[in-house]
């Protein structure tokens, strides 16, 4: 039986130790690589603490995902809030959910009023038949991979639509057949939740923290300089196109055709739905990224710009005062006017 989501520590915290004349106040740069909600993990975290403290703040920040992925938002795993809301759909049985979850679903209504259902949460039964997870296996050869017909989608988009679901306050309850899939967002509810572990331990400094390419910045260098946080080239994905820099907390995420797809008789379908039609996304645009503050709303947004396009997109964005940045499929990017002072773009790039 496959395992239900990879929390093995595979990294062990390396220092990497700063030249530091005969001092010990110095923050010392510490990096660690793990896998956690299905995805990598990448911390660097500065901190004057010695290397034993050092490795319980990093070992903190992966309990604190693997956490968040058991006990709220998985739908695979039985053991979690999502899990129990989705196996509760039709029962007219009320869930009672956490404040984390409360929070959750109130700003996903946000993003999915204001997108006018771009981003749907409640998309799981549509994705469920697309089986994304399979992808991976797919891209590999080993399984027969068959597109949802035109009948089974419209079967399963009659259960899509976040307002038709009762997750207002702290019972909730989902009406027959609905689903609700946090993929979109759950990497971004990670890095808030990761924000949260940071500060309590005061002894870090700064960090940036990658979950599975959703960015955190977190605090500042010893040496004062910007963090540089890479926009991966969607029509080259082993080089970057630009880099964002940054100063402090920030919260970067990128939604884009390359991340995960699956290939059939020579036609690519990728993992970003539109809800009105249940196929992948195909508003012109190759991938989004968003800054922001928020890693919840940085997720949401990159998801929804993906769905709604390049203008449409731009406008959501600010609407939640974030800044976007989109490559559409003639390679042509497009920014928010706040995003050009911290966006440049590499030699490499076109
Ligand atoms: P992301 O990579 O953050 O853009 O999220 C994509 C994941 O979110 C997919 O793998 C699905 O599980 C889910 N998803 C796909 N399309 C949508 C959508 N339009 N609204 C909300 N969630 C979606
Ligand atoms: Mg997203």
């Amino acid at each position: 039986k496959m395992k239900k989501y990879l929390k093995k520590f595979v990294g062990i915290a390396a220092a990497l130790a700063l030249l530091c004349t005969g001092c010990s106040r110095q923050p010392t740069a510490y990096q660690s690589m793990d896998t956690a909600m299905g995805t990598i993990i990448s911390q660097t975290i500065y901190t004057s603490a010695n290397e034993e403290t050092a490795g319980e703040i990093l070992g903190e920040v992966i309990s604190c995902i693997d956490d968040l992925e058991a006990n709220n938002l998985s739908w695979r795993l039985e053991t979690s809030e999502i899990y129990q809301i989705n196996a509760g759909a039709g029962s007219g049985q009320e869930v009672e959910i956490s404040d984390l979850l409360t929070n959750v679903f109130d700003q996903c209504k946000k993003v999915y009023a204001a997108s006018n259902g771009a981003f749907d949460f409640t998309i799981g039964s549509v994705a469920r038949l697309w089986n994304i997870d399979a992808w991976a296996r797919e891209v590999q050869g080993t399984t027969s991979y068959i597109v949802p017909s035109q009948e089974q989608l419209a079967e399963a988009l009659v259960y899509v639509g976040a307002d038709k679901a009762d997750v207002d306050g702290s019972m909730v309850s989902l009406p027959e057949g609905m689903q609700i899939d946090l993929g979109a967002v759950g990497k971004g509810i990670a890095l808030d939740e990761i924000r949260n572990v940071l500060e309590q331990r005061t002894e870090v400094t700064g960090a940036v923290i990658s979950v599975g390419g959703s960015i955190l910045t977190y605090g500042s260098k010893p040496d004062g300089s910007a963090w540089n946080v890479g926009i991966v080239d969607p029509f080259d994905t082993s080089q970057n196109m630009g880099v964002l820099s940054l100063t402090g907390s920030w919260c970067v995420s990128t939604s884009g055709d390359y991340e995960r797809y699956v290939e059939v008789d020579g036609v690519r379908y990728h993992h970003i739905l539109d809800p009105y039609t249940g196929m992948p996304a195909d508003s012109g645009v190759k991938s989004v990224t968003i800054l922001t503050e928020s890693g919840l709303f940085s997720d949401a947004l990159s998801t929804a710009c993906f769905v709604l396009g390049v203008e449409d997109g731009l406008e959501l964005a600010e609407m939640f005062d974030a800044e976007a940045l989109f490559v559409d499929e003639q390679g042509e990017i497009t920014m928010t006017e706040g995003m050009e002072q911290y966006f440049y773009l590499s030699n490499a790039g076109k």
